[in-house]
């Protein structure tokens, strides 16, 4: 029954948009049929349930609600505060946490709706009080000029990029690199892990307004109740980013001191990634920041998308769900299945394995570059992106590392063996691969030559297996 009225729902809503621009359905048909033929490794990818994409394509998306629930500053928002709310209520109860916002269009966005909820709430400025008591209009020209100055001489301590950190915690070419004084932690250089008491000494030493912990390509656990007791001890906010693994958190499979929520002054997240939801952001905050966080209309945010916060409504109530924590589970449990599978297979793992959804191939022993190895691997049917390893020799473009997750697979069915037959895969198209020359004859970075049939049999592998996993089983297209 379902799933005739979500086949022809699709096929309906597609004959819709064709009869205006036909290739938009065509391209619409023909991503579906890409996704259901390719091996999604991207660790930042999912599929979302049909409920939640349908729930994107509705007439809420034609309503302007900037403001809070029931402090709009457009009229006719009755039902938008009835999407918002639901959706706030949903995240509090599965988080447990205290406050919820839920209209930041994307992770990068929750992250500068964090960051400047924390400046307006730490930064110890008379000007700023004066603001803050409605007295704008008493703030002069050099008045406002201090308080640039103010806000604009913080600091901020994260991971940094090449360790896994995030793009926003500081890396320089973002802004958040060029709002703060920024300095970032890595891991240690020889077991890839996070060294705590050197974290903490960097604190010590840098004494940042903000530390931000999280990570997008970082293969392991993090411990937030220490990063919280090293964040107190220099005085810091904390600020955890848990936008590729708020899924195994909401999944209750990062419980106690690896559940960031309760240690975390502030928390953000997609909604996206290993969550399952809509594309989209959100924050999570204690009650001392929830006024802050709220004035994120208009502090960096316009317009809410009201048809992803009804998504992202329709998700969390996905992940309440004994089955999504079942699924949680198994995002863990496969993502050790393919690292196993790399290791009996003799492939080195940053840090030596896993223990969330991710793991972080280096592939310089097979004599290639990340970007060799992430187009070989395309070109049989493989989806992964390259990724920096730390102290990578071949910097952030062309990278020696692949990162590999299982939140998409796993949603698509696959379990242990199949993560083992992804791993050999891979290694029979990396060890079959080898590295290009450039016109001038020296080694290239960017060329490769795959061995011949190598396309061939992996795809055909990995096509038995898709078959027997189909994505969105029972939507049939007309
Ligand atoms: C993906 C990601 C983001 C950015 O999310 P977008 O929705 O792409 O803006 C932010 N932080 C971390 C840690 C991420 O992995």
């Amino acid at each position: 029954m379902t799933d005739s009225l979500i086949s022809s729902a699709y096929s309906q809503a597609l004959e819709v948009i064709a009869s205006v621009e036909p290739r938009i359905a065509e391209a619409t048909r023909q991503e579906l049929a890409d996704q259901r033929a390719s091996l999604k490794l991207i660790a930042s990818e999912n599929y979302a349930s049909p409920a939640v994409l349908m729930t994107m394509g509705t007439w809420f998306s034609d309503k302007y609600a900037e403001g809070t629930v029931g402090h709009r500053f457009y009229a006719g928002c009755q039902n938008v505060d009835t999407v918002e709310s639901l959706a706030a209520e949903h995240a509090r109860e599965l988080f447990g946490a205290p406050y919820a916002y839920v209209q930041p269009h994307s992770g990068i966005d929750a992250n500068l709706v964090a960051f400047w909820s924390i400046l307006a709430n730490k930064v110890e400025s008379p000007y700023l009080q004066k603001m803050q008591a409605k007295n704008v209009n008493e703030l002069s020209e050099a008045d406002w000029e201090t308080l640039r100055h103010e806000f604009g001489n913080q600091r901020l301590l994260g991971m940094s990029l090449d360790a896994g950190g995030h793009l926003t915690h500081g890396f320089r070419p973002n802004i958040s690199g060029k709002m703060f004084h920024q300095q970032q932690y890595g891991t240690d250089p020889e077991t890839g892990l996070l060294d705590y008491d050197a974290v903490a000494a960097k604190a010590r030493e840098f004494k940042p307004l903000v530390l931000v912990a999280g990570y997008s390509a970082y293969p392991r656990r993090v411990n937030f109740a220490k990063m919280r007791e090293i964040a107190d001890e220099v005085g810091a906010v904390l600020m955890v980013d848990m936008a590729h693994f708020a899924g195994l958190v909401a999944g209750k499979v990062f419980t106690g001191e690896e559940n960031p929520v309760p240690y975390a002054h502030i928390t953000t997240t997609t909604t996206h990634k290993s969550l399952r939801g809509p594309r989209g952001g959100m924050v999570l905050a204690q009650e001392e920041f929830a006024a802050d966080v709220d004035r994120g209309c208009p502090m960096v945010l316009g317009g809410p998308l009201s048809h992803v916060m009804a998504a992202k409504a329709v998700a969390f109530a996905e992940a309440r769900t004994t089955e999504f924590q079942d699924y949680a589970q198994r995002i863990a449990d496969n993502a050790k299945s393919l690292a196993d599978g790399f290791l009996t297979r003799g492939a080195n793992l940053v840090t030596g394995g896993t223990d969330n959804h991710l793991v972080l191939l280096d592939v310089s022993s097979f004599g290639l570059t990340g970007r060799q190895a992430e187009s070989a691997l395309l070109d049989a049917g493989v989806v992964t992106n390259r990724n920096s390893v730390p102290s990578d020799p071949n910097g952030a473009w062309y990278t020696s590392g692949v990162r590999l997750g299982t939140p998409a697979l796993t949603t698509r069915g696959f379990g242990h063996d199949e993560f083992d037959t992804v791993a050999e895969l891979i290694v029979d198209v990396l060890s079959n691969t080898e590295a290009g020359t450039t016109k001038a004859g020296g080694p290239s970075k960017a060329s490769y030559v795959l061995g011949d049939g190598v396309a061939d049999r992996v795809t055909k592998r990995s096509a038995e297996m898709l078959d027997k996993h189909p994505l969105y089983p029972g939507l049939v297209l007309s």
